[in-house]
């Protein structure tokens, strides 16, 4: 079945045409209404397909699993879709951050500023160093993170800044650029959410000094599990190849003693196993050529979303910013305060009730009790944390149908028009 048939045969199987509701008072399934469907949709999905499982079992049948052919094939291909000189892929995104803070040199005594709102990798990774995560507050419009806060958080001891690219839209990284420069600090950017993004023209990995990339299932494109680390520094690029493997090289031209034979590699540093296996990167390999399909599917249904939440009471939609060419790998709307009857929680389980699953991105990061027990106290990011109260994550997917995007604007038009405050 064609891509086109199988989506219409989508549309014609749910019996709920949203066409059909009109922006009355119709009660919600929360109050012992008629849901907007009755299967439950989810806020991410992977969307795999015959060439992906071909791609995949292909591999199986070769001679390698790991360190193989596909591996040099996927970075080149990382830089051929992002403009970035090297590619390193690795595990996973976590593991990407780790390898960008070893290589920036994070260590004891340093600092790390990031984001609030974001997923707990994105400062975790400074502490795997010995480093110190150091929060700095957000834009309350487009909730990424705000220059001027960096300034207001910086120290002698800050080494770096983790930029993360929150739901896909870039962050202010001319500004972020210019202050890692004049401070000598490292931009690292994760651009988990952010593959396909361009910044006044330039794609994201061909940015910051260093960028990350996360594959995991509910991201853009996935390798099952997998990370990259782009950049353009020759210097990066070579330890970022040695701390992905042990820390081991086999490169004659930096070996510190003469090679013992053919046999012979030397250890020159501590470094991790976060290799990706070649299954994963021929996954990604196969994922990447439908990017273009992806990034364009994404792109129409937040223009929808977009249009349809426009005028609507209650609801606020995230700003976007002109030099930001975004897909998005999140769509967030957030409850605005007094305008409803219900707060956040009660729009989130009213959600659910209509079979719309939806999700909250995120709890800010020094919420988490393992956060609170390092000395991280409520109220250091005030806009993080009124943002927080209001926001929740819609579905946002390839494999989604025109139906399905519209029964979320139901749902959501319902919910809105029937708790105005
Ligand atoms: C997903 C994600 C990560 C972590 O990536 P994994 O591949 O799951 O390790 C890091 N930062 C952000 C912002 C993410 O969304």
């Amino acid at each position: 079945m064609s891509e086109q048939n199988k989506i219409e045969k989508k549309i014609e199987d749910n019996p709920h045409s949203a066409q059909s509701y009109s922006a009355g008072m119709e009660k919600p399934a929360y109050d012992g209404g008629q849901p907007v469907r009755d299967t439950p949709l989810h806020y991410g999905h992977q969307y795999i397909d015959e060439e992906d499982i071909a791609a995949v079992t292909a591999v199986l049948r070769s001679d390698f699993l790991t360190c193989g052919p596909k591996i040099d094939e996927l970075e080149r291909r990382l830089c051929e879709i992002t403009g970035a000189k090297y590619a390193v892929v690795c595990s996973n995104g976590t593991a990407a951050l780790h390898l960008a803070c070893q290589v920036a040199g994070i260590g004891p005594g340093d600092e790390v500023i990031t984001t609030p709102l974001t997923f707990a990798a994105s400062a975790n990774c400074a502490l795997y160093c010995g480093g110190r995560p150091v929060f700095a507050d957000i834009d309350e419009e487009t909730y990424n993170i705000d220059p001027a806060a960096v300034e207001a958080v910086m120290t002698p001891q800050t080494k770096a800044v983790v930029a993360v690219d929150y739901t896909g839209q870039a962050a202010q990284l001319d500004r972020l650029q210019a202050l890692c420069r004049e401070n000598g600090w490292v931009l690292i950017e994760d651009a988990a959410h952010s593959i396909g993004t361009s910044y006044q023209g330039h794609l994201v990995g061909s940015i910051a000094d260093m960028t990350t990339f996360s594959f995991h299932p509910v991201k853009t494109v996935t390798g099952g599990e997998g990370g990259a680390v782009l950049t353009n520094d020759e210097g990066y690029y070579q330890q970022l190849l040695l701390y992905r493997s042990h820390g081991i090289t086999r490169n004659e031209t930096l070996y510190q003693h003469s090679a013992h034979g053919g046999w012979y590699y030397e250890q020159l540093t501590l470094g991790n196993n976060y290799r990706m296996t070649d299954i994963q990167a021929a996954l990604l390999i196969s994922q990447l050529n439908k990017l273009p399909l992806f990034a364009a599917r994404r792109k129409a249904i937040t223009a929808r979303y977009d249009a349809a939440f426009a005028g609507l009471n209650g609801v606020v939609c995230q700003k976007e910013i002109a030099q930001s060419d975004t897909v998005r790998h999140l769509y967030v709307i957030r409850i605005a305060q007094g305008e409803l009857t219900i707060g956040r929680r009660e729009f989130f389980e009213a959600l659910a009730a209509e079979k719309i699953m939806c999700n909250v991105h995120y709890i800010p990061v020094y919420f988490h009790p393992f956060y609170e027990k390092l000395g991280y106290v409520r109220g250091l990011c005030p806009v993080a944390e009124r943002v927080y109260e209001g926001i929740i994550s819609l579905p946002l997917y390839y494999g989604m149908t025109d139906r399905d995007v519209e029964d979320v604007i139901t749902a959501v038009t319902k919910l809105a028009n029937y708790y105005r405050a």
